[in-house]
């Protein structure tokens, strides 16, 4: 054995703080839009939303930014994660590529998610809100911030995409038993929700949808603010332990990775593995860094860099990114977090910069990548990881082709074991692929063509 299984972190060597990419991103970022005006939003827009502190940090250019100690202690319930070598894997590839990597599902919630929504509760419970609102997908970002608050004494009331309440009502008993409440979306606790049912009450719900309802609650109800699982700045910023452990945790093995991959449904598990080797390969470092998307929702390799809306009902500003449309309904694959229309302005503005490179992949093959971790690896991935997984499969069957000895680091976003029906749907020959029409790119992105140009 030339490396361990598991590299270990003591708590003590949990990064002290977060990596901010926006002090060293070559060409900064476009600024966010006030959609009446067309001038850039200044931190009083978003005030009726988020907490000061929040909007201090999602407009910070401090490339280092302290992680609070109440915040460390709460993150200690599960951090630092394994750095773990998939070595079973590697065996039953035949590769001589190693292959690493972050277990995210370590945590209570059981995905990368409680890095950001326990400092969110943190700062809002200092800044004086006593009630937390959300959208969320496949439910994981609803059970991760229903723990946050929990942890910091807040209420939490969650709107989760109808189709997922429907596919995953574990999720749900997970919220209650962290004492948040959790409604299927769109509902009729909020005007944008009963329009919509109104029209299509069959509508199995998008997170676009759910956004809009959650903000509405936030702006009508006092003391109440919202919480955002991905995209914005400051959930990336939290997610940088990810990548800060997994660099101190192959320091004390020696080894550097050649191939850094995370799925991104709106980046923040990328960015939280990526951006730390995002900073090296600025400074001159030879890493290739891959983001994965599914074919069905293609906002990275088949969407245009525009300026759009991060919610179907308009509410949010306009910001810069790869877009799909803020009307666009991605078809019901089982990756739930992986369905949002956009993509973090950050990880839009990295692609630009080519320091990234995304690519998109079938739910079958990424099912079939993940029947093969659970057979060698053991631990079930989430259909969103399964992505993750499918891309470090190739790249270490291009390294046995080419007979290079690569190492490959990906972020394991979160286990699977609230997602075992797509399994079942996947193992009974049940589940299909989506190809995207260009027609439905083509409409959704119609309603743009009047929005101001990054
Ligand atoms: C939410 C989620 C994702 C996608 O969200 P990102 O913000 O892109 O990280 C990926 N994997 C898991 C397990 C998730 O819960």
């Amino acid at each position: 054995m030339d490396t361990p299984t598991k590299v270990i972190l003591d708590e003590r060597e949990m990064p002290r703080q977060w990596y901010n990419i926006l002090a060293d991103l070559p060409h900064g970022l476009r600024p966010p839009l006030h959609p009446a005006t067309g001038k850039p939003i200044n931190a009083a827009d978003l005030a009726a939303i988020f907490p000061e502190n929040l909007i201090e940090q999602e407009v910070s250019q401090q490339r280092w930014i302290d992680i609070p100690e109440p915040v460390l202690e709460a993150l200690w319930l599960y951090r630092p994660s394994p750095l773990v070598r998939a070595r079973r894997l590697e065996q039953a590839l035949g590769t001589p590529a190693k292959i690493y990597y972050k277990n995210e599902g370590v945590s209570p919630a059981g995905s990368h998610k409680p890095n950001t929504a326990l400092p969110q509760a943190y700062y809002n419970k200092v800044f004086g809100t006593r009630r937390l609102t959300t959208e969320t997908g496949a439910g994981q970002w609803g059970c991760a911030l229903a723990f946050a608050c929990q942890q910091f004494g807040l209420e939490c009331k969650v709107y989760m995409v109808r189709i997922s309440f429907d596919q995953k009502p574990f999720r749900k008993l997970m919220m209650q038993t962290w004492g948040a409440s959790c409604v299927p979306s769109p509902s009729m606790d909020t005007r944008t929700g009963r329009e919509i049912l109104a029209k299509a009450p069959d509508t199995p719900g998008s997170l676009g949808i759910a956004i809009s309802e959650a903000v509405e609650d936030a702006v009508q109800t006092p003391q109440t603010k919202y919480a955002l699982g991905s995209v914005l700045n400051h959930v990336m910023l939290h997610q940088t332990v990810i990548g800060l452990e997994a660099q101190k945790q192959m320091a004390k093995i020696s080894a550097y990775p050649d191939v850094v991959v995370a799925c991104a449904g709106g980046g923040s598990n990328f960015c939280g593995i990526a951006l730390p080797y995002v900073r090296d390969k600025i400074h001159g470092k030879a890493v290739q860094i891959i983001a994965v998307e599914p074919t069905a929702c293609p906002t990275m390799t088949r969407a245009p860099f525009v300026y759009d809306f991060g919610d179907t009902a308009k509410t949010t500003p306009l910001l810069p990114m790869h877009s799909l449309g803020h009307g666009f309904m991605p078809a019901p694959v089982h990756a739930g977090g992986l369905r949002y229309h956009g993509m973090a302005p950050i990880v839009s503005q990295l692609l630009i910069d080519k320091l990234i490179e995304a690519r998109a992949y079938p739910q079958l093959k990424c099912y079939a990548a993940a029947m093969l971790w659970c057979r060698t690896e053991g631990f079930i991935p989430a259909p969103e990881t399964s992505h993750a997984i499918a891309v470090a499969i190739d790249e270490a069957q291009r390294a046995k082709e080419e007979g290079k000895e690569k190492t490959i680091l990906l972020c394991w976003s979160g286990h699977g074991l609230m997602d075992l029906k797509g399994y079942e749907a996947y193992m009974s020959g049940k589940l299909t692929d989506y190809d995207l029409p260009q027609e439905d790119i083509d409409r959704a992105l119609a309603e743009l063509r009047d929005y101001p140009k990054p």
